[in-house]
């Protein structure tokens, strides 16, 4: 049997000036001056510039931010990496994402066209973090309002264009590997070994 442990043993007041002392108590905590503080340290500082000039300006997104999908391409190729394992669509919280794929000529699967109503999406991550072919990522569009409630994404404007490949960055998005991916992964003990057996023979 698991040991209860009593957290606050305090008897509640019964007197209203108690009751009274423990409302105060309760409403002006030392946390309420300092955050007071730091607004009024703010309103007074000459060089305090808190305020966008939006849209004259933007917000710098984190490379992790869950923006506006984008479809990537492989960059040697130019050929799409989405293979249609349809990973993404089934992990889908918001039932959001639908693709057709039909047989190619060359007998591989191709997706004839992907698309995803934005106005369902909750920008989870689910499926950039589910694709084993890193082709679905989401980008740093953050300017995706809109005044119906269903609108979609089409392939045709989550694929990197091809004449724009030479601008789609390897890492890019949620979703993606880290830039120092290569650097992270772990040698099993198998490679010691061969590493031990390489040194003997030398
Ligand atoms: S981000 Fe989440 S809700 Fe949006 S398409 Fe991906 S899995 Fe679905
Ligand atoms: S985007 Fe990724 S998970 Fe979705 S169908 Fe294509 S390869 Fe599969």
């Amino acid at each position: 049997m698991g040991k209860y442990i009593n957290v606050d043993n305090t008897k509640p007041p019964v007197s209203t000036s108690d009751k009274f002392k423990r409302f105060v108590k309760r409403t002006f905590k030392p946390e309420l001056f300092i955050g007071l503080g730091v607004v009024f340290r703010e309103m007074v500082r000459k060089d305090s510039n808190h305020t966008m000039f939006y849209p004259m300006e933007k917000v710098q997104i984190d490379a992790r931010y869950r923006g506006v999908h984008k479809l990537l391409r492989v960059l040697e190729s130019g050929n799409e990496r989405c293979i249609g394992c349809g990973l993404c669509e089934k992990i889908c919280v918001s039932n959001c994402i639908a693709m057709d794929t039909h047989l190619g000529d060359d007998g591989r699967k191709k997706v004839s066209n992907y698309s995803i109503n934005f106005g369902r999406c909750v920008y989870c991550g689910l499926c950039a973090d589910v694709c084993p072919e890193l082709a679905i990522v989401h980008g740093g569009d953050y300017e995706f309002s809109s005044e119906q409630r269903a609108y979609y994404g089409f392939k045709n404007d989550l694929l990197t264009k091809k004449d724009e490949l030479k601008n789609q960055v390897e890492f890019e998005g949620y979703g993606s590997l880290p830039v120092d991916s290569s650097d992270k992964v772990k040698f099993t003990p198998t490679s010691y070994i061969q590493k031990e057996e390489s040194k003997d023979k030398e």
